[in-house]
Parts: C-alpha cells; structure tokens; sequence
C-alpha cells in the first residue's frame, strides 16, 4: 500500500484553494506526512520580439510576496492546520512546484483541477504540467464545479 511521508500542496489565492488545502490535510492524517504548503509568486512578463523578458520591480515583487505569505497564513490559521511549512517562491508556477518537490523530496502533490468542460479543462494548464513533469504522485483535487 502505498504510504507519503512528504505532501506538497499548491496553493492558489482562490477560495478554492481551501478545498484543496482540505483534501491535502485529511491525506496528511492518514498518513502521518509533513506537510508543506506552496504558493508561487509569477512575475510579470513583456513578450519581446525574441524572449519572453520578466519584468517585476523589486518594490512590486516584494509587495506581492509580503501579501502572498500574509494569505497562506490566514489560510492555515482560518482552517486550523498546525504544523505546515509555508512557502512562497517567486517564478512560473508550474516550475517552482516542480523544483520544489523534487529537491525536498516530496512524495506527493496534491493540486486543484477545474472539473467544467472535460478532460482537457480538468487536467488545466498547472495541474496538467506538474502531473507529467514529476515522478512522484500526484492527487489533482477537482475544483471550481
Ligand atoms: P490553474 O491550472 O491555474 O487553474 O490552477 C490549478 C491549480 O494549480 C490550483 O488549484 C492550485 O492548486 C495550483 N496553482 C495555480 N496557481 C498557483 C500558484 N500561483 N501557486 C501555487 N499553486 C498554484
């Protein structure tokens, strides 16, 4: 039977997120896991006429990343989760889960789904990528019906 000893779950700043955080806290208990929460500051991004070029001032960015921390830990206080890192990165989304998961090892991701228009809406951009970018588990929790 399989057994996650690391759970890393993505957090949004919608209110579905909390029904994600729920599913992620439930696996948590049966488990006996850490959990780790993620939420991934993107920085703004100009399309040049080569690359894309982010652009975020400094001000700007840690403003974001000020609010973003101070929201994953209303988060966890309104829900009541004890014992959870927090974490906020700066990037594209997708890649900070990813690279997060990976060098801490985690052994499952639990991430939001949109559930309206089939397949392809549910498996959405972030949920499709991280689920065939990493080789651990990973629980896509439907959301947004
Ligand atoms: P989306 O594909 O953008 O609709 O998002 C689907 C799921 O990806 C959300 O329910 C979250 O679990 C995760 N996610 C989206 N944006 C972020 C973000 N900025 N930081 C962390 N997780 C995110």
């Amino acid at each position: 039977m399989a057994t996650y000893k690391k759970i890393l779950v993505a957090v949004d700043l919608s209110p579905e997120a909390r029904a994600v955080l729920a599913r992620a806290c439930e696996l948590r208990a049966q488990y006996g896991a850490e959990l780790c929460l993620i939420h991934v500051v993107e920085p703004i991004v100009l399309g040049g006429d080569y690359e894309l070029v982010p652009v975020m001032p400094v001000e700007i960015e840690e403003t974001l990343l000020q609010r973003a921390k101070g929201y994953l830990e209303t988060l966890v206080r309104e829900m009541s989760v004890a014992d959870a890192r927090q974490v906020v990165e700066v990037g594209s989304v997708k890649h900070e889960i990813l690279r997060f998961a990976e060098d801490q090892g985690c052994d499952l991701i639990v991430i939001g789904a949109h559930g309206r228009h089939g397949v392809a809406t549910l498996l959405g951009s972030t949920a499709n990528a991280v689920l065939h970018g990493t080789q651990c588990d990973v629980l896509c929790v439907r959301v947004g019906e």
